[in-house]
């Protein structure tokens, strides 16, 4: 089984996790920018971070076999944040780096004023880059705010089939299908969708445009549910080649919207700026 994790928060987890996906299957990644979990207080923090995404975590990464790209964006968090948000005026220079293969992780988190423009100005940012959009829908309200994001995307220059619509679920499904958007699901232990809904929900919805991802981060999350999904259709009677249309075709074909992704991994480096993932240059 090859996977595509289309949506995973390296930076907040080991090298141990980097092993264990490997061994699971897992040979592409994509990282979407995303809050820390404690407020950031200043742009510089922004940038600090998208470098590592663009040059520290690909690095790791290509240690244990996997390709790593990544997402780039003013997190709708903090778009509410006034220290943060001047990190648009920066965004261009970023999103000009190759491997950055969407805006994103944008949306709305408590859908406020700032949050709209935030949305508005980063759809506009992707569309002006010619890359597709990684949106997040929030987690509470959901469907309310489904519907408030298809109304900003529909406004933008993006056209829906170069957004994927993420963190979607039952009540949110055939409303986002409709759009032409791309469909993600993240798949976690106890919240969100599970590997039974998420197979329940492809029986009835199909395979097509549909994206599962594990969007690990540092909260209680599963970096192998993507396998686990995997496996869980297979029980289910679906076929490998539906397996393999959902959990690599998919996320590449939406991902290779930006003209970027590149799937060849390169014999890794030994160290990135001077530094290796080994403890005293072992
Ligand atoms: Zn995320």
């Amino acid at each position: 089984m090859r996977i595509f994790d289309p949506h995973i928060h390296m930076t907040s987890r080991t090298t141990g996790d980097y092993e264990a996906m490997y061994a699971a299957g897992v040979r592409a990644v994509v990282e979407p920018s995303f809050w820390l979990g404690q407020p950031r207080t200043s742009p510089a923090s922004f940038f600090d971070y998208f470098d590592s995404l663009l040059g520290w975590e690909p690095f790791r990464a290509a240690q244990y076999g996997i390709t790593h790209h990544c997402t780039l964006a003013l997190n709708p968090k903090e778009a509410n944040d006034p220290r943060c948000t001047p990190v648009l005026d920066e965004l261009p220079r970023y999103l000009a780096k190759d491997p950055v293969v969407a805006v994103g992780e944008i949306g709305y988190d408590s859908m406020t004023p700032a949050e709209d423009t935030a949305l508005a100005t980063q759809l506009q940012l992707a569309a002006d880059h010619g890359l597709p959009a990684l949106v997040h829908t929030p987690h509470r309200d959901k469907l309310t705010g489904l519907r408030r994001t298809l109304d900003v995307v529909r406004e933008s220059a993006l056209p829906c089939e170069r957004v994927l619509l993420d963190h979607l679920n039952e009540t949110t499904v055939a409303e986002a299908r409709n759009s032409g958007a791309w469909l993600g699901f993240s798949v976690y232990p106890d919240t969100k969708m599970d590997e039974a809904r998420m197979v329940a929900l492809l029986k009835q919805h199909g395979t097509e445009r549909i994206l599962v991802n594990s969007a690990a981060d540092w909260g209680k999350s599963d970096p192998l549910k993507t396998r686990k999904v995997g496996d869980a259709m297979l029980e289910a009677g679906f076929s490998d080649d539906d397996v393999d249309e959902v959990l690599w075709r998919n996320p590449v074909a939406f991902y290779a919207l930006s003209g970027r992704l590149d799937l060849h991994l390169t014999q890794p480096e030994p160290l990135h700026e001077g530094n290796s993932i080994l403890r005293g240059g072992e």
